[in-house]
């Protein structure tokens, strides 16, 4: 099930090899030269090679394994190492900025959040840059760069459109360009239920996974395949917008100029229209408590309509890209999210059905609440990290050193 890349033996594929070795480590969270050696296809000098670099420059740090008294000397575990770098993630929704500073080992260290009018460039500009300038003043260490997710779709399509669950304004993307200036870091960008199906391949849920669906449960509702560890991205990097899949015959009108579409019965907008709140109150002290109480009958009432809704979205999922498992994560509060699933059992029949564990065909993310963000700060690290990678949007880094030895060529992709 594990993902784990073969080192290549040409004398070009060394920067290759450096990060199917990081990626190792990574994975495994501890491995010595041996398990390295025995797993990746490199020689014992090759791999004793790559960790001697990949420790010279910060990325892995190396500790004496437990002492087992009937053998010798214990070897030597390498780790990665948390303070090896740290990266900025910016996660944006309607009215809402958060951002927070994440080191190499996905530990959220600091976090900032506000509220602000979206639609309003230079406000919005503003509050993104003030977050992260903020956030880059405790980074003592190696800053890697600022990934901002945001929702989808991107670009000029027919269903992009205005509406409570959609960027205002957001069509050419250039307010980024502008950020990055202003900041003077590199930025990546992404679809947010992309960043965080990316950002649950590295340090989430789907680590172990060599594919899954990934369902970004927020404000609207997105979903990700991810393969081999790259994201699915379609023609226009728009692929498997799965709130505005119509389910519901003559069902409610939707923003996108469809009706009945998924997003409009699962989703946290959704949610706040069934209770007769703003979206601004979904995060209230008030409603969070609501969502603890099993007897809240509105609650209750919405979770089965939306829990049925799923169970369909769910067979639609596994019947159509049989992924290994369905994770689901995003903004939603956890407690929302367990009554939501649990409304949506039984599962109906599907290709997954009596071949996947059952405990496996739905994951929760453990990171839920903080998904969004921890995808947005993944996707400046996310190249160095995992030897197939996703390409965002690629920027000179600053670490010419590490820059060499893992193989970036600017303008393209990471050496392979
Ligand atoms: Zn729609």
């Amino acid at each position: 099930m594990r993902t784990i890349g073969r080192g290549a033996t040409q004398q070009s594929s060394a920067p290759y090899n450096r990060r199917v070795v990081l990626d190792f480590i990574r994975q495994q969270g501890a491995a010595s030269r041996k398990d390295i050696t025995d797993m990746v296809s490199l020689s014992p000098q090759t791999v004793a090679n790559i960790t001697n670099d990949l420790e010279s420059i910060g990325l892995i740090v190396s500790r004496r394994q437990k002492q087992d008294k009937s053998r010798g000397q214990p070897p030597i575990a390498f780790e990665l190492n948390p303070e090896g770098g740290h990266a900025i993630g910016v996660s944006l929704e309607p009215g809402r900025v958060s951002a927070a500073r994440v080191n190499l080992v996905g530990d959220v260290l600091e976090r900032t959040e506000v509220e602000v009018d979206t639609s309003q460039r230079q406000s919005l500009l503003a509050a993104m840059l003030a977050q992260v300038m903020q956030l880059r003043k405790g980074a003592r260490e190696r800053l890697w760069g600022v990934g901002v997710a945001l929702p989808g779709p991107l670009g000029k399509t027919d269903i992009s459109f205005v509406g409570p669950t959609a960027m205002e304004g957001w069509a050419d993307l250039s307010l980024l360009d502008e950020l990055r200036e202003a900041a003077r870091l590199p930025l990546f960008y992404s679809v947010d239920s992309v960043a965080g199906a990316l950002g649950e391949t590295l340090f989430g849920v789907a680590k172990s996974l060599d594919n899954f669906f990934y369902l970004h449960l927020g404000l609207g509702l997105g979903g990700a395949l991810v393969t081999q560890r790259s994201a699915y991205r379609g023609a226009n990097g728009n692929a498997t917008e799965i709130g505005h899949v119509p389910v519901v015959p003559g069902g409610l009108a939707c923003y996108c100029g469809n009706s009945g579409c998924l997003e409009r019965y699962v989703s946290l907008h959704a949610l706040a229209e069934a209770l007769g709140l703003r979206d601004v109150q979904l995060r209230s002290p008030a409603l969070l408590a609501r969502l603890e109480d099993p007897h809240d009958e509105a609650i209750n009432a919405w979770c089965r309509q939306a829990g049925e809704r799923l169970r369909d979205a769910i067979c639609m999922i596994e019947n159509m890209l049989d992924p290994r498992a369905i994770v689901i994560g995003g903004g939603a509060p956890k407690a929302l999210v367990e009554r939501l699933l649990a409304a949506a059992q039984p599962l109906r029949r599907s290709v997954r059905g009596g071949v996947a564990d059952p405990e496996q065909r739905l994951l929760l993310s453990e990171r839920q609440g903080d998904s969004s963000i921890l995808g947005a700060a993944v996707l400046p690290i996310y190249e160095m990290l995992s030897p197939r990678l996703e390409t965002v949007q690629q920027d000179r880094r600053p670490d010419a050193d590490v820059a060499e030895l893992l193989g970036h060529r600017s303008g393209g992709r990471w050496g392979a």
